[in-house]
Order: C-alpha cells, then structure tokens, then sequence
C-alpha cells in the first residue's frame, strides 16, 4: 500500500541520516536522563522495553558504551566481548520473561533493514507465535 510504503521511505530517510555518530536517544536512557523500564542491567549492558512493542515481550539490550558501533557492520575484532555480553543478556532477558521455549533475537543493520537509531541494539521479542519470514 501507499501508506506502508510511505512508511518504508521515511523509515529509510531516518536511518540514511542518523548514521553519523552522532548522540542518540538511548545515551539519555543510558545516563537515565529520560525514563524507560528496565529488564537487566550490568555493567556493561543495558536492557528496556521497546517504547513500541512488536511483541508481548519486546525489550532492547544495548551496550552502554557504544565505542563505535552504530551499527552491526561497524562491529570490529575488539567488539567481540561486548557482542558477547549482549547475546548473553538477551538470553536472561528471554529467562525473565518467561519466554526461553520461544523467542527471536533481532539486530537492523542499516537503511535497508530500517534501523532506525544508531547505537547497536538486539531486539527481543516473544510471547506471542513468531512468524517466518519476517518482513
Ligand atoms: P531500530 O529500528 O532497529 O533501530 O530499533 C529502534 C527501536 O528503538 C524501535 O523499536 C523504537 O521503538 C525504539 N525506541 C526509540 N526510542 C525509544 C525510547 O525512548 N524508549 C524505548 N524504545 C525506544
């Protein structure tokens, strides 16, 4: 439809322009200058809902200090024990929620997959039946 491709484009420009390094919003929510809900949280690693769920469960898990990945694709040899840490976090993310029989870890790389801030981010999503493929 119009209005999905409409949405796709915007979605599109939002991503084109904020890869840039630039701060985003999740600093705030790192530095608890905007408010969100909180599901895990270490040192390293912060982990909240989704502002707007795709799932019953939906919840972000980021690193606090992002050290140059705004996206996947920036990902170095370095970043490798932080990517570790994340993938472990969403695991106790899926524990706390209750969905470990059933959950998808999901990472937007880029315009063309609609990402939308730039601060690595895996998104969480369960609690309802997953669909393949996703969109
Ligand atoms: P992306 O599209 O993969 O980059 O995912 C970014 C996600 O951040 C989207 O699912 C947004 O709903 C979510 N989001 C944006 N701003 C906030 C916020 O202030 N709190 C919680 N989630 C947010």
């Amino acid at each position: 439809t119009n209005a999905t491709h409409d949405e796709e484009a915007s979605a599109k420009a939002a991503a084109a322009s904020a890869d840039s390094g630039a701060p985003t919003i999740f600093d705030k929510i790192i530095n608890k200058e905007i408010p969100s809900s909180i599901v895990y949280e270490d040192e390293k690693v912060l982990a909240f809902r989704d502002i707007n769920p795709q799932a019953p469960v939906h919840v972000l898990v980021i690193p606090k200090a992002r050290d140059g990945l705004t996206h996947l694709g920036k990902a170095e040899a370095r970043h490798g024990e932080v990517l570790g840490q994340l993938f472990y976090a969403a695991k106790i993310v899926a524990e706390r929620e209750g969905i470990l029989d059933g959950f998808r870890v999901v990472i937007n790389n880029g315009p063309d997959a609609c990402q939308s801030v730039y601060h690595l981010h895996l998104h969480v999503l369960g609690g309802r039946q997953m669909k393949w493929p996703p969109g």
